[in-house]
């Protein structure tokens, strides 16, 4: 019997891709010997690309979809995806034709060789603007320097996994996962592929600057704690750094000297007013996180979808 593959695609206002995307992954699959499936993922998508996708499920069996309440974000919509995805191994990629599908069957090359992640590193893209380039390389030097994992510049959500993997996954409930860096801190044997990035073929990218700001603090924060250890660290160096203004002051006042400096006294309670909010605005975010975690709710909320129960 042949391997079944899962094809999760995380699809947000991207009518338009939607036969595209399908259509060439089908072309991939006539010249491998695999079966495969396509589950669509609408995350709350304002577009037809829902509708786009049952039309597009009403003439193959193997098309499913899932869709989400409202917009939950692309990372819970791949979560959603490999919570359904019961194939051999699952593939997750973007919707847009920038993950190539004809790195398919390399990655199922190196599934069958024994790993049971495979996933992907971008080649530096001359396509995307400086400012993208930019910011995803600077994402990934404060990720790894705060951050207990260490991601490859360039990582990408587009990866296989195998079921055992997938498995594990499915017991992870984190309300915000980040699967880069979750996929990462799993273990298992791992192989990453290097792919050039085509451009995006309809629509233009979800990614606003904010939102990667938020991935960015997110995936920090979800991974590591050694931001609270910077309040440490500065509260000791500045309470020492006070400490070497004692002689001066005793010297003035030995001396009559007058210590002038309304400015400089200003400068200091600004300075450290905004430290302190700094410091507490790092330690409301894990708080934050801890009250949305202990609520419990669930992560994502399906609508409808044509996944026959299992
Ligand atoms: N996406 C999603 N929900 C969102 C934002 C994006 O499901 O809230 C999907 C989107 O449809 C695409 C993938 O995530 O398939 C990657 O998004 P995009 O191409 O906009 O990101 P970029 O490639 O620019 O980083
Ligand atoms: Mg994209």
């Amino acid at each position: 019997m042949k391997k079944l593959v899962s094809i999760v695609i995380p699809a947000y206002n991207e009518a338009d891709n939607i036969f595209v995307i399908a259509e060439s992954i089908k072309k991939v699959f006539t010249t491998i010997n695999y079966d495969y499936e396509l589950i669509i993922v609408d995350d709350g998508s304002a577009d037809d690309t829902l509708e786009k996708v049952k039309n597009y499920a009403a003439t193959a069996d193997n098309i499913f979809f899932l869709e989400f309440s409202k917009n939950f974000g692309h990372q819970l919509a791949v979560k959603a995806g490999m919570d359904n995805a019961f194939g051999d191994c699952v593939i997750s990629m973007d919707c847009d034709m920038q993950h190539p599908p004809e790195v398919i069957p390399e990655m199922l090359k190196k599934w069958e060789e024994g790993f049971e992640v495979v996933y992907t590193i971008r080649a530096e893209d001359t396509n995307l603007s400086k400012g993208k380039r930019n910011s995803s390389s600077m994402f990934y030097k404060i990720l790894n320097s705060l951050s207990d994992i260490e991601l490859e510049a360039g990582a990408a959500d587009f990866r296989l996994l195998d079921q055992k993997v997938v498995n594990v996954f499915r017991n992870f409930h984190e309300n915000e996962p980040f699967l880069r860096g979750l996929v990462k801190w799993l273990g298992f044997k791992q192989h990453a592929i290097r792919y050039n990035p085509a451009v995006r073929f309809s629509g233009k990218s979800k990614y606003t600057l904010k939102k990667m700001f938020r991935l960015a603090l997110h995936g920090v924060t979800s991974f590591s704690i050694k931001p609270l250890y910077s309040a440490v660290y500065l509260g000791f160096i500045l309470s020492f750094a006070s400490i070497l203004y004692i002689p001066y002051i005793i010297y003035a006042f030995v001396n009559n000297v007058e210590v002038s400096g309304w400015a400089s006294v200003i400068m200091t309670i600004v300075f450290f007013g905004g430290l302190q909010l700094i410091i507490l605005g790092i330690i409301g975010i894990y708080v934050g996180k801890m009250f949305m975690q202990s609520k419990n709710r669930p992560n994502y909320i399906i609508r409808s979808t044509n996944i026959p129960a299992k």
